[in-house]
């Protein structure tokens, strides 16, 4: 009952005539697929060899992404990002992206509606809305004299590669079952920085090889190598820098609220 209420309140507003409405109709049937300037990714699109399109979130992910828990967080925003970007297979797609593409995505379909963040001042005590875009999400791209080997302290060459979605799902599946992959407990962010080594000294790895190695390494390999993967690491960050008249900056958290995906668009 719903839809075919707002279907009749759209032929209304489109006026009167046959050929106008099916016009109308042609038009929201056309392919929305958009190309994707694979530059403007965290990664730089240097992971990816074709071209990449997008298209608008359908009514369908507004209403999932507006509802999702920590529990189908992932699911949803996957499936999303299976349904609409073509041109890489879903499980290809880097970790490092996924994020800035759920948010290019509500970007292209709503025309970038701002997001209003209500936050306070510490400094001056001033309350403001900030009106976030697009172009406000804290972005690290991935350096552009990064190298795929490093070498370290302990002389081991380790050809780094950064995960994939695939490669997420699968150290879920190890999270959520450890017992079948090892007899002592698995440590979730050791797992996770195992996902960026593919090969030690020329020699693929597989990912609980890698964090069998790392679990191994001397404390300052270890140590160097994190910091040396931060610097490189690429994505959005959680959080938004705002600035106050007063010159002070407020971080503000970047969280997924339904209104984000459903805004409130007079
Ligand atoms: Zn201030």
């Amino acid at each position: 009952m719903q839809s075919r209420k707002i279907e009749d309140e759209n032929i209304l507003n489109q006026g009167g005539s046959l050929a106008d409405i099916s016009r109308a109709i042609i038009q929201q049937q056309k392919p929305t697929d958009q190309p994707l300037n694979k530059s403007l990714l965290p990664s730089q699109g240097l992971f990816y060899h074709n071209d990449i399109s997008v298209k608008k979130l359908t009514t369908i992910d507004i209403k999932n992404l507006s509802t999702v828990t920590t529990d189908t967080v992932d699911g949803i925003m996957n499936g999303i990002l299976a349904r609409n970007v073509k041109g890489v297979q879903v499980n290809d797609i880097l970790v490092g992206d996924k994020i800035w593409l759920i948010f290019y995505l509500r970007s292209i379909t709503y025309d970038d509606y701002p997001f209003d963040i209500k936050y306070q001042c510490p400094e001056c005590g001033n309350m403001n809305v900030f009106k976030m875009q697009f172009k406000d999400l804290t972005v690290n791209t991935l350096p552009a004299d990064f190298k795929y080997e490093y070498t370290l302290l302990n002389g081991d060459v380790v050809t780094i590669g950064f995960p994939t979605i695939g490669n997420e799902i699968e150290s879920n599946m190890i999270l959520r079952e450890p017992e079948k992959y090892s007899i002592t407990p698995i440590d979730e962010e050791l797992l996770n920085i195992g996902n960026y080594i593919k090969a030690i000294n020329g020699k693929p790895q597989s990912i609980m090889q890698a964090y069998r190695y790392i679990e191994t390494m001397d404390g300052k390999s270890f140590a160097n190598f994190a910091n040396y993967m931060a610097d490189v690491n690429f994505g959005v960050k959680p959080y938004i820098n705002i600035k106050c008249e007063c010159g002070n900056t407020i971080v503000e958290p970047l969280s997924f609220s339904p209104e984000f995906f459903m805004p409130k668009i007079k």
